[in-house]
């Protein structure tokens, strides 16, 4: 079982909802961004989360709950995840994805199967630049596959880590023409502390004005809005 961690409410998981945030271990990609390169690098060192444990937990909390967030790692790497998504909808509750789009067939068979309610997919940066900022050789005709597909979805997002050196105002551009159509696009401000690569502590978040810069800079017909 690939489960690591549950956190079983937040607020700023699922905009607007009270969710459970589950945890998977595992990724296809080494951002030297990450956060949780912990789960990325050396998931043995994170103890499992009982499963069961996990849908007794659902099941007491259905009744208040607004649906659960799946995130990692990388969720869609782990063949057991469609699985976990059945468990889930069974206690009747919606489902957000987190994922970085790099498995276009799982995320199809998701969509298909109706086991996912709301994907958040981040696109990295502009293709020429994917390779060093996933920190992995990356297919970009799947990240194309994955927008498509996400796109198709109601309720999704796109989201894009600005980070400075990395993903210039150019790239930021650039992915608007990739997720053209869409209606939700968040840019997120990169945060230095206990990152993957510990180069980039040293690299300073962009200011507020800079990230106000770059929402004006999107198109107005795809809705941007800066966290972080
Ligand atoms: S895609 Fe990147 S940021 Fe997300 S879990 Fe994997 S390494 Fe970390």
């Amino acid at each position: 079982m690939t489960v690591k961690s549950l956190v079983k409410m937040s607020l700023t998981d699922w905009d607007g909802k009270v969710s459970a945030v589950v945890f998977m271990s595992g990724c296809n990609y080494r951002c030297p961004y990450c956060h949780n390169w912990q789960l990325v690098e050396d998931p043995d060192s994170v103890d499992d989360v009982d499963w069961n444990d996990v849908l007794d937990y659902l099941e007491s909390a259905s009744g208040w709950l607004d649906g659960v967030v799946v995130t990692g790692g990388e969720p869609t790497c782990d063949p057991v995840l469609p699985s976990l998504l059945e468990d889930i909808k069974d206690k009747g509750l919606p489902i957000k994805l987190d994922t970085n789009g790099s498995v276009p067939d799982v995320i199809e068979s998701l969509i298909e199967r109706g086991l996912v309610d709301y994907i958040a997919m981040d696109v990295k940066n502009s293709y020429k630049k994917y390779d060093e900022t996933a920190g992995a050789r990356v297919n970009t005709d799947d990240i194309a596959r994955s927008i498509e597909l996400v796109r198709s979805l109601p309720d999704h997002e796109f989201r894009t880590t600005v980070v400075p050196g990395l993903v210039e105002p150019e790239d930021v551009a650039t992915i608007c023409t990739y997720i053209k159509g869409t209606k939700n696009f968040i840019l997120q401000r990169f945060h230095p502390e206990n990152v993957l690569n510990k180069e980039y502590s040293e690299v300073s978040p962009p200011s507020d004005e800079e990230m106000d810069a770059l929402v004006e800079l999107c198109p107005g017909d795809i809705p941007t809005e800066w966290r972080g």
